[in-house]
């Protein structure tokens, strides 16, 4: 006799639920989602207990016919998919037939629907996947779902529900990102009989995002857009300034469905490359808008993942998006103080002399290089720091379409808003340079900013050309731990570009034999010792750009001043020009912030002056 036997419909049914219904909010997911492709422009949702008790969800949408409400709950049962194709061009946010029937196998379920069409509604009652009851009913155009004792037939899952408030708190984030991606409907959310929220429909897409993120981050949020090869983004995202300690402040939509995607938290992270700390999260809301046949939903059964057809094209359409956004947004913004007269401007022989030959390069437009490593263009610095008009586009290198642009806005953002028009103070602990302007005070970070100076340099292929080379009197050797020897080896020619210029000498020992200036007079063995440990991480065979952008980092933070190190005027003069030639120059390479303001507003309330 054969052992192997087709499962009755309601087990299969219970197992599926098994992944589809993972807690009360993902019931929730689901008949939301049922909802907008009714076409809804109402969803109530009603819970109680955290949706132990009821989870109901009422629409005023298309609703079904009494056989449509029947063969509802069968499972593969669905009016969202016909062929194959249809399957690789997937307009609607479910499709795979299986939520209802899943659901109504693991809670006592009843589904009330009527078609505006219809004098009269359906009411179908069903118990543990059995239908119990099928009849004729008054009920308002649209369709309501109640989910009662959801998994009262499986009580190992009943178990592992958590607390009322942790369930109400997953139903709220699923509501809410649902809300976000549809600011045109309106949502209700009621728990135990009291509203929760009451999102009112609106034509404004920020509206309903700052409804759901809180009124205190609106002037935090700046807008994205960005549109290449058929794919678009728009949306918001925050200055690095606010962050927040997990990703949860991070949504984003595909085609309007919400996903957790990797590849664009990744994106998105690139974005903001070195404006963030490690264990800070931006706030970020993506709107991505691919065609549908480019992208594949039928991914994992709560269908919160997607796979991009051109996924690499997806990933630097949200990285640009992003990081034209912080360039525009995050500089620094000041006038020059104009009750006290300009310290005057160092004189660049005099901040070599003081600095070391390469921190008087000529200023070398650093300012686009931060967006990737092999953008990298030489942009004449002059054109942009005179006028617009003297930018035209026959001088400018071949670069990708969107740098243009950029330089443009910059020509009028930038003169007005350099760290070499602030009034300096003075060095403070002699680690941070006080300045002022009129919009208040002004500390910055002798460190970090040298660090980010350097690193930018570093990082410019047409400034490392120029860069001065330290010979060094007496070579350094070094010798590593095996997999450190083999990292370091592979960059050799590479790090000689810098001005490091090592040797191979044999098994595990290397000779250094220059050093870029920056780092002369500096210890070069912990310099060799962490570039390699470095490369045995991050590994070369992984991207060279991005190895040696770790190089970049780790040679700008062993050559930069260091803090308790006291600087002349001239000296502190010289960084404030330097960091004006930065594209990024709010931050150091690691994330940290070069200068931190305290306006006037914050310190005479701090004063009491102001009430
Ligand atoms: P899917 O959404 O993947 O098609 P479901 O099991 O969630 O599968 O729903 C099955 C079908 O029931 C849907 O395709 C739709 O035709 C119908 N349906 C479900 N909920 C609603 C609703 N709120 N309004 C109108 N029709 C609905
Ligand atoms: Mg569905």
């Amino acid at each position: 006799m054969s052992k192997i036997k087709i499962l009755p419909e309601i087990l299969s049914n219970k197992i599926a639920a098994g992944e589809v219904v993972e807690r009360p909010a993902s019931v929730v997911k689901e008949l939301v989602e049922n909802s907008l492709d009714a076409g809804s422009t109402r969803i109530r949702i009603e819970i109680e207990k955290g949706g132990r008790a009821l989870i109901r969800v009422s629409d005023n949408g298309s609703g079904m016919s009494h056989d449509d409400a029947l063969l509802a709950l069968e499972r593969y049962a669905t009016s969202k998919i016909y062929k194959d194709q249809d399957l690789f061009s997937i307009r609607t946010l479910g499709f795979r037939g299986e939520a209802l029937p899943s659901i109504a196998s693991v809670s006592r379920f009843v589904l009330v629907t009527r078609e505006s069409a219809s004098d009269v509604g359906t009411e179908i009652k069903v118990e543990g996947g059995k239908i119990k009851a099928v009849s004729e009913i008054g009920a308002p155009a649209g369709t309501m779902v109640s989910v009662k004792q959801l998994f009262y037939n499986t009580p190992a899952r009943r178990k592992f529900l958590k607390s009322i408030g942790t369930e109400m708190s997953h139903i709220g984030d699923i509501v809410s990102s649902t809300a976000m991606g549809r600011p045109e409907i309106q949502f209700k959310l009621i728990h135990n009989n009291k509203t929760i929220k009451n999102w009112s429909p609106t034509t404004s897409p920020f509206e309903r995002v700052i409804d759901v993120v809180g009124k205190d981050l609106e002037t935090a949020l700046h807008p994205i857009e960005f549109a290449s090869n058929g794919i678009s983004i728009s949306g918001w995202i925050s200055s690095p300034q606010i962050t927040r300690k997990t990703s949860r402040g991070m949504f984003v939509y595909v085609n309007n469905r919400f996903v957790r995607d990797r590849i664009i938290q990744h994106a998105l992270f690139q974005g903001y490359s070195q404006r963030l700390v490690k264990g800070q999260f931006p706030i970020a809301i993506i709107f991505i808008r691919v065609p549908f046949d480019q992208v594949d939903i039928n991914v994992h059964p709560t269908k919160n993942e997607v796979r991009f057809g051109h996924q690499q094209q997806v990933h630097d359409a949200v990285k640009e998006a992003v990081a034209r956004t912080l360039y525009e947004t995050d500089h620094p913004g000041w006038r020059p103080a104009k009750f006290s007269g300009h310290a005057k401007s160092a004189n660049p022989q005099q901040v070599s002399e003081a600095l070391g030959k390469e921190f008087a390069i000529k200023r070398v437009d650093a300012r686009l290089q931060d967006k990737v490593f092999a953008d990298e263009v030489a942009v004449d610095n002059e054109a942009i720091n005179i006028s617009p008009q003297s930018i035209t586009r026959g001088s400018q290198p071949a670069t990708r379409d969107a740098q243009p642009e950029i330089r443009r806005s910059q020509a009028h953002i930038w003169p007005q808003k350099r760290f070499r028009d602030l009034r300096m103070i003075g060095q403070f602990h002699n680690t941070y340079i006080v300045c002022e302007s009129d919009e208040g005070l002004i500390l910055l970070d002798q460190h970090a900013a040298h660090e980010r100076i350097l690193f930018e340099q570093l990082r410019s292929q047409s400034a490392r050309a120029r860069m001065a080379v330290q010979q060094l009197l007496v070579p350094e050797t070094v010798e590593l731990g095996f997999r450190e020897a083999h990292g370091l080896e592979k960059m050799i020619p590479e790090l000689s570009t810098m001005g490091l210029d090592i040797e191979h000498f044999g098994g595990r020992t290397f000779v250094v034999k220059a050093v870029p200036a920056s780092l002369s007079g500096r210890d070069v063995k912990p310099l060799i010792v962490e570039i390699a440990e470095n490369m045995v991480t991050v590994g070369t065979s992984t991207d060279l750009r991005k190895a040696l952008e770790q190089c970049c980092v780790i040679m700008a933070c062993h050559g930069a001043i260091r803090a308790n190190h006291p600087l002349s005027e001239p000296q502190m003069k010289g960084l404030l020009e330097q960091l004006d030639a930065c594209g990024n120059p709010s931050h150091c390479p690691h994330g940290r912030p070069t200068w931190i303001r305290w306006d006037m507003q914050t310190l005479e309330k701090s004063f009491k002056r102001v009430v």
